[in-house]
C-alpha cells in the first residue's frame, strides 16, 4: 500500500559497488567500521546544527550508535541492525547520497581501483569515503530507514526507507510503512549473507568495535548483548534492574533457559543488555606510557583515512597561555600528497582537528590554519574548558587558534629534531620524504628558519646526508666560507664532476652539490651559517683556509706574467666578461667561465626565467 519507486543506481555506483563486492571480500570486516563511521558523522552533523539552530534538540535525548545482531526466530539467518540519532537523510538525501556518487573523491577512487591490485584494498575503501557501499560485503539485502530533524531546512520531516539487494542494480526508495519510529537518525538493516552468519555473534562483533572504532569515536556506542548467567533463583528480579542500558531503553530483557533446571537454586538464563563500548576516554587523553604504538598507528588510520602507518607522532599537553590546557597528537605521515607542491602556496589542508572536552569541533582553523610547509602535518588537539557555545565565528577568531597554531608548529619541529638526534636511520626516512619542506619552511618561516635550516640535508662532493652543523664540524682548519654549487635540476655526480668543484675536491674541501630550486633561495636568504657565509664557488670571492704566504706571492707573479694574454683575452671577449684572471681554482680544465660575486649566477637566471613565464 507504500508508493515504492524503483531508481538505478548512477552507472558509476553500479560499477563501484561490484568492485567492493568482489575484490574486498578477505577485507570485509571494514563494514562495520564505515557504517559506525558514518553514524559518528552523522551524530557530530546533528550536534553541530543544533549549535546553530537551537530548537532542533533538547539537549537531553541520547546521541548514541547502538548495535544489535538478530537471530531469524526459526535459528536460520539473521541481521545486523546498526541506529544512529544523528542528522538523518530527507527521502532526497536518501537518493543523492545513498544512490549517487555526490562525492569528489570517488572518481579517483574508482581509477586508482582499475589500476592497483585490490587485494589488500580494504583500506582503499576507507582513504576514498565509499564506505556505505562495504556493507554489501556482509549483506544480501540493505535497507536503510531515516529521517531528519525537524528544522528549518526540513519543517514536516518523515521517515524513508532505502532498500537494495547486493546483485541488483537498482535501489528502491519509499515512505516507511511504520511512520516515524526513529524521531531522528538513521537505521541500517543488514540481512547478513549465508557465509557472513560469524556477525551475529556479539562477541565478534564485539571485538571489530573494539579494534577499530571504539577509542576514536566520539559519541556512545551500545552493542547488545546476551550473555549466559548462573542467577540465584530468588535474587533474579533484583537483578534484572542493575543492569547499565543506555539512555533510550527502558528494560534489559531477561528470557529463561530453554531447559530450567527447577532442583537447583540457581539457574542458568540468558540476560540481554545494552553494553557501552567505548566507555574509555578517548586515546589521546591517556597517559603516553600506556598506549601501544599499535594504538596510536590504529587511530591515525582510523581518523586520517591513511591505510599507511605514519613515520613518527608526538603526544603532549600544553597550555594556550590564557589558562586554557589541551591534549594533542601530532603525526607525521609516510608520504605527501602527490599534488602537495603543486597546489598553491596559501593552500592548507583540513587535518587538524580540533575536540573541546572530546567533542569535534572543527577542522578548519581558517585563518590560523598552518603554513603551507607543514600543511601535511595530521593533528589531533582536545582542549579542556573552551566556552562551546560560542558560535564557530567567534571561535575561529579566539587566541586559542593561534596559540595553538605556534605549538603545533614548534612540537613538530622539536619531533624531527628528537628523531635526527636519536634515530638517525628514521630520520632518512624522513628526510626522504620532508628535506623539501623543511627546505620551504626555512625559506618561508623567518620566525623558525634557523631550527628548520638546521634539519635540511644535502649531499656533498664527500658524502650523503649532510647537515649545515656536520659541514662546519668538517670544515678545514681556516676555512671562512661554506662552499657550495648550485645547478638546478642537474644530478650530483654531474656536480661534483665540474671544474669548480675539482680544485676544493682535490684539496679536501667539502662543497654542497645543490640541485634543488629552493637551496640557492635558502643560502641566499641564510647568507651564514654560524657566522661562517656560503660562498657559491662558480663566483668570484672563493677564499682558501690554506693559502700560504708563498700561494699569494706565486699568484701575484703568474698574473705579472700572464699580463700580455689576459690583455689580449680581454679585448677578444668585449663585452661579454667583465674580467679575465688568473686563478688556482682549477685541476685539470684549462679555463673556467664564473659567474661576478654580485651577479646572478646561471642557476638563479634559470630560476628568474622560470618563474618570470
Ligand atoms: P562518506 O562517509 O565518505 O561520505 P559513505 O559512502 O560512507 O561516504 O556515505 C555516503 C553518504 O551517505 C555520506 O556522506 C552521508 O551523507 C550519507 N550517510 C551515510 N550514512 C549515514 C548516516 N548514518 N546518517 C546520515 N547520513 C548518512
Ligand atoms: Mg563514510
Amino acid at each position: 500500500d507504500v508508493s515504492k519507486v524503483k531508481l538505478d543506481y548512477q552507472s558509476d555506483v553500479a560499477r563501484l559497488r561490484k568492485i567492493v563486492i568482489n575484490s574486498l571480500y578477505s577485507n570485509r570486516d571494514v563494514f562495520l567500521r564505515e557504517l559506525i563511521s558514518n553514524a559518528n558523522d552523522a551524530l557530530e552533523k546533528f550536534r553541530l546544527t543544533a549549535l546553530m539552530e537551537k530548537d532542533i534538540y533538547d539537549g537531553v535525548s541520547p546521541l548514541n550508535v547502538t548495535l544489535k545482531a538478530e537471530r531469524n526466530a526459526e535459528g536460520k539467518g539473521g541481521r545486523i541492525v546498526i541506529t544512529d540519532t544523528g542528522i538523518g537523510m530527507s527521502l532526497e538525501e536518501l537518493t543523492l547520497n545513498l544512490g549517487t556518487l555526490a562525492k569528489s573523491g570517488t572518481s579517483e577512487f574508482l581509477t586508482k581501483a582499475d589500476s592497483e591490485d585490490m587485494t589488500g584494498g580494504g583500506n582503499l575503501i576507507g582513504a576514498f569515503g565509499v564506505g556505505f557501499y562495504s556493507s554489501f560485503l556482509v549483506a544480501d539485502r540493505v535497507t536503510v530507514a531515516s529521517i531528519p530533524p525537524k528544522s528549518s531546512k526540513h519543517p514536516n520531516p518523515t521517515q524513508n526507507i532505502f532498500s537494495s539487494s547486493a546483485d541488483e542494480g537498482s535501489f528502491e526508495i519509499y515512505p516507511d510503512p511504520r511512520g516515524n519510529t526513529l524521531g531522528h537518525g538513521t537505521e541500517i538493516v543488514l540481512e547478513l549473507k549465508n557465509d557472513a552468519m560469524d556477525y551475529l555473534t556479539p562477541s565478534n562483533l564485539m571485538k571489530l568495535v573494539n579494534q577499530h572504532s571504539s577509542f576514536s569515536t566520539a559519541f556512545p556506542i551500545y552493542l547488545w548483548n546476551e550473555v549466559e548467567e548462573e542467577l540465584p533463583v530468588e535474587a533474579e528480579e533484583v537483578h534484572t534492574t542493575e543492569f547499565e542500558t543506555p539512555e533510550d531503553e527502558d528494560e534489559a530483557i531477561v528470557e529463561e533457559d530453554t531447559e530450567p533446571e527447577t532442583m537447583l537454586k540457581t539457574k542458568k538464563v540468558v540476560v540481554g543488555r545494552w553494553e557501552h563500548m567505548n566507555s574509555q576516554p578517548p586515546l589521546w587523553m591517556r597517559d603516553p606510557k600506556t598506549v601501544t604504538d599499535e594504538e596510536y598507528n590504529l587511530l591515525y588510520q582510523a581518523t586520517f583515512k591513511d591505510f599507511q602507518k605514519p613515520l613518527a607522532w608526538s603526544h603532549f599537553t600544553g597550555d594556550s597561555g590564557d589558562g586554557v590546557s589541551f591534549r594533542a597528537l601530532i603525526y607525521v605521515p609516510s608520504r605527501l600528497s602527490e599534488e602537495f607542491f603543486s597546489k598553491p602556496l596559501d593552500a592548507s589542508t583540513k587535518d587538524v582537528k580540533l575536540f573541546v572536552k572530546h567533542v569535534f569541533i572543527t577542522s578548519d582553523l581558517g585563518e590560523y590554519s598552518l603554513p603551507k610547509w607543514a600543511s601535511w602535518v595530521k593533528v589531533i588537539i582536545d582542549a579542556e574548558d573552551l566556552p562551546l557555545n560560542v558560535s564557530r565565528e567567534t571561535f575561529q577568531s579566539s587566541a586559542f587558534l593561534k596559540q595553538v597554531k605556534n605549538v603545533i608548529i614548534r612540537r613538530l619541529i622539536q619531533l624531527f629534531g628528537k628523531i635526527a638526534e636519536e634515530d638517525p636511520e628514521k630520520f632518512n626516512e624522513i628526510t626522504t620524504t620532508y628535506n623539501t619542506v623543511l627546505k620551504l619552511g626555512a625559506a618561508e618561516d623567518n620566525k623558525n628558519r634557523e631550527k628548520l635550516a638546521a634539519l635540511t640535508r644535502y649531499t656533498t662532493n664527500q658524502r650523503n646526508g649532510t647537515s649545515f652543523n656536520d659541514y662546519i664540524e668538517n670544515k678545514k682548519q681556516g676555512q671562512r666560507q661554506i662552499f657550495y654549487l648550485a645547478d638546478m635540476g642537474k644530478s650530483s655526480e654531474y656536480l661534483a664532476g665540474s671544474v669548480f668543484v675539482e680544485k676544493l675536491h682535490a684539496r679536501g674541501y667539502e662543497v654542497l652539490l645543490l640541485n634543488e630550486p629552493l637551496d640557492e633561495i635558502l643560502t641566499q636568504t641564510l647568507r651564514n651559517w654560524k657566522g661562517i657565509s656560503f660562498q657559491d664557488v662558480a663566483k668570484a670571492g672563493l677564499k682558501f683556509g690554506d693559502d700560504s704566504e708563498d700561494d699569494v706571492e706565486m699568484m701575484a707573479a703568474l698574473t705579472k706574467k700572464f699580463a700580455p694574454l689576459l690583455d689580449w683575452l680581454k679585448l677578444e671577449a668585449g663585452e661579454n666578461v667583465r674580467d679575465v684572471v688568473v686563478s688556482d681554482r682549477l685541476v685539470t680544465s684549462p679555463c673556467a667561465v664564473v659567474a661576478d660575486s654580485h651577479g646572478f649566477t646561471a642557476n638563479v637566471q634559470k630560476l628568474m626565467s622560470a618563474t618570470s613565464k
